[in-house]
């Protein structure tokens, strides 16, 4: 039977060599007709026999170019036309659609193949790529993606190389990376500010590390701190010199059955470590640990990568060292450590050697973070290298809206016509360097996309840098409520605007509509507007939002505010008895409301009860009591145990929670010496069941049974799984977020998308 059919074909198709693909694939089956990009992927015409377009279809998910990730594919019937052969056609939409930039993937097996081959005349190459693999972003200078408009035209092509290029059967066809020893770039090892003067740098390199020292290594996005990850003298001195006591270390395993040795991991976290974007995933310590405790302190998983630039698997191949320590190298609250002379001269007394190259930086990329909860589902901590910037297709034009996102764990977003592009992690956007950063990043990509904002969102918070940028555009500007994002950032997730919905948000904290902190937020509505309909009690925060980094501050705050001074103080007074004299200070300002704003936000409860337990008193990065507290929680446990005693009352129409007797109580299971994973289990299940209280409430108000869920404290599998499982049973349909952070880093998408109703209601 002869047909036409219609294959529409979503996920990142374009850049990847997806038309040639096709192209000869139809060839091959003997089928006529055309392929094209548009807005939102790839579109194929194919005109055969049907048995032949069934055999082309299937081709096209199990044979897919490398870099290629198929979402969705659509078939539709459609009437011949009588096409004579075969063709790429050109893109349906203005020429704009087609300037995607390409993200930065991991090496390729093909690759890793000329690398170990000492025949090969790319062995042990730290730069080798082809099209299916290396680095693209962050060498771009600009678009379209071609050498020139990349830091790779400084190296001119030798023969050979420029014969790979050319040959359209060659792997290396228009690799815009090409390169090779002849004529490539090199690394450069410095040892006491002076040019090693050494033939195998990476050699040289490896037996450094073995030896203890620390070295600065130039790779992909920037520069890392690299030493021995079994070396607990090693990793202790980076530490030191990094002032970074906790925060745990991401490593480098030479390989998957290393990861194996350190790790139980499951089937999709493999996929995950060996995927073209090669992020860092959170991996369950065995019980047995095998690497040192202060490479992960307190916690129960380590963040686990591949090697994912050739450079990498060079240096594993000098050595039987398994694991490499890989952290970023930039000192904290500035930006990425990428530019050579920035480096180094910073990472002189940091580093023990210095081993750089001369292929420029453009864009630097932090290596991505990716979590897997116990029930396979995926959650994008960091969203980064090999991430960013792909586009995230949209159903809503969101044509030259910028959303400039949180002051925390910041990502801007910007769109263009049905395509959201969310840039990548920036960090904490705390002093004029990380301004600056986001600033520059933000006007390349604004200029590569070819779009012209239109309207600027902003977080409403009054002293979020992100309004100081926004300002300088002079540009509409709309102020959007930090919550009330993250609960679209979710809904857009799962293409469910413009209907009203459900928004749980937990969260650290938030500009609130009334001007106290928010984080704890039960919402309703939608991109257009939302109803509070149900929230944490308020307690002072002694010290504002600068307080973050001390939990048991906010202890004092809460029973003091909850308990009265002579109670609360007495309480805090045994919690922590060498913090006396401090506390009488907290205590002062405390009641006289001295810089203690007002909040009730999840991550600052979760804060509170962890330093109660004695688990976190002060923070070495944000978040760390939240997760040493849901570590202590136990599945079985929480499953099982009661809640502690809590209270809800309704003010006109809005449900507030208290938990002062919830913290009295276990205020005296600590007395009692009960054990903590009991406690942190019966926490758990106490929020879960006051968030699921408040939820039967309104059920019988709303018939809108969707919930979606996002902030911060999601990342908790406990309390995500926990809370699913429980309103699942009450009838609500739940969603997480899963490409996009769940934490401050997907709040751009969110503004943007209220950004677009915005623009469409004008
Ligand atoms: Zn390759
Ligand atoms: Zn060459
Ligand atoms: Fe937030």
């Amino acid at each position: 039977m002869f047909r036409a059919k219609i294959i529409r074909i979503k996920g990142r198709v374009q850049g990847v060599g997806f038309r040639p693909f096709v192209y000869a694939l139809a060839i091959e089956f003997y089928l006529k007709g055309n392929v094209q990009n548009n807005m939102d992927g790839v579109k194929i015409l194919v005109e055969g026999e049907v048995v032949a377009i069934d055999a082309f279809i299937s081709a096209l998910s199990v044979r897919k170019p490398r870099l290629a990730k198929i979402d969705k594919i659509e078939v539709t019937d459609t009437n011949v036309e009588g096409h004579q052969d075969f063709e790429i056609i050109p893109s349906s939409q203005d020429g704009k659609s087609e300037l995607i930039i390409p993200i930065d993937t991991s090496i390729c097996q093909k690759c890793l193949q000329d690398l170990s081959d000492p025949n090969d005349r790319r062995y042990r190459y730290p730069f080798t790529n082809c099209t299916d693999c290396g680095p693209r972003y962050t060498i771009i200078e600009g678009l379209p993606y071609d050498r020139p408009q990349t830091t790779m035209r400084h190296f001119e092509m030798c023969i050979a190389c420029q014969q790979e290029y050319e040959n359209p059967l060659n792997r290396r066809h228009h690799a815009q990376p090409n390169a090779c020893p002849t004529c490539g770039p090199r690394y450069v090892l410095y040892q006491d500010g002076k040019e090693a003067d050494e033939e195998a740098i990476l050699q040289k390199t490896a037996s450094f590390i073995e030896d203890g020292k620390i070295v600065a290594l130039k790779g992909i996005g920037g520069y890392h701190l690299v030493c021995d990850a079994m070396n607990e003298q090693a990793v202790q001195r980076l530490r030191d010199r990094k002032r970074r006591q906790h925060k745990p270390l991401a490593v480098m395993a030479r390989s998957l059955s290393a990861v194996e040795k350190a790790c139980a991991i499951t089937a999709y976290e493999r996929e995950i470590l060996t995927g073209v974007e090669a992020p860092i995933v959170l991996c369950k310590k065995r019980e047995q640990a095998l690497l040192p405790e202060n490479i992960a302190p307190n916690i129960n998983t380590i963040g686990m990568m591949l090697p994912y630039a050739p450079v990498h698997a060079v240096l594993f191949s000098y050595t039987a060292l398994d694991f490499l320590v890989m952290t970023s190298a930039n000192p904290s609250k500035l930006p990425m450590l990428y530019q050579d002379d920035a480096a180094f001269s910073y990472l002189q007394g940091l580093a023990d050697v210095i081993v750089m190259h001369n292929r420029e930086i453009v864009h630097p990329i932090d290596d991505s973070v990716v979590q897997i909860f116990m029930d396979g589902r995926q959650q994008l901590i960091r969203r980064a290298r090999g991430y960013a910037p792909e586009p995230y297709p949209t159903q809503e034009n969101v044509d030259g809206i910028m959303a400039l996102g949180s002051q925390q764990k910041n990502t801007f977003a910007l769109g263009r016509n049905h395509q959201a592009f969310i840039g990548p992690h920036i960090g904490d956007l705390d002093g004029l360097e990380m301004l600056a950063y986001e600033e520059q990043e933000l006007h390349h990509l604004i200029q590569w996309f070819g779009i012209e904002p239109k309207l600027i969102v902003i977080d409403k918070h009054p002293l979020f840098s992100t309004r100081e940028i926004a300002k300088r555009f002079h540009l509409p500007i709309l102020e959007v409520q930090h919550h009330h994002a993250h609960m679209v950032s979710c809904m857009a997730e799962h293409n469910a605007l413009g209907e009203n919905s459900f928004g749980i948000i937990l969260d650290g904290t938030g500009f609130g509509e009334d001007g106290n902190i928010w984080g704890f937020e039960i919402l309703y509505g939608s991109e257009k507007s939302f109803e509070r309909k149900g929230h944490l009690s308020y307690s002072p925060l002694p010290g504002g939002e600068k307080s973050i980094l001390d939990p048991w501050k906010n202890t004092i705050g809460m029973l003091i505010s909850m308990f009265g001074e002579k109670q609360g103080t007495e309480m805090c007074n045994r919690l922590f008895p060498d913090r006396m004299q401090e506390i009488q200070v907290l205590k002062t300002m405390v009641s006289r409301g001295i810089n203690s704003p007002l909040a009730g936000t999840c991550g600052r409860l979760f804060d509170t009860v962890a330093a109660m337990l004695g688990l976190c008193l002060n923070q070495d990065y944000d978040g760390e009591a939240a997760i040493l507290l849901s570590e202590k929680a136990d599945i079985e446990l929480l499953n099982k145990v009661e809640p502690y005693s809590y209270e809800i009352s309704n003010v006109s129409g809005c449900y507030c929670i208290s938990f002062k007797n919830m913290l009295k109580e276990i205020y005296q299971d600590i007395q009692l010496h009960k054990e903590i994973k009991v406690i942190s289990s019966r926490f758990h299940q106490t929020v879960i069941s006051a968030i699921c209280d408040i939820m039967k409430q309104v059920k019988k108000e709303k018939t809108e049974r969707k919930i979606f869920c996002s902030g911060g404290s999601f990342h908790n599998e406990f309390l995500a799984i926990g809370l699913e499982k429980n309103l699942s049973k009450l009838g609500f349909q739940v969603f997480l977020q899963k490409e996009i952070p769940t934490n401050d880093g997907g709040l751009s998408f969110g503004q943007l998308m209220i950004g677009q109703n915005h623009l469409k209601e004008e």
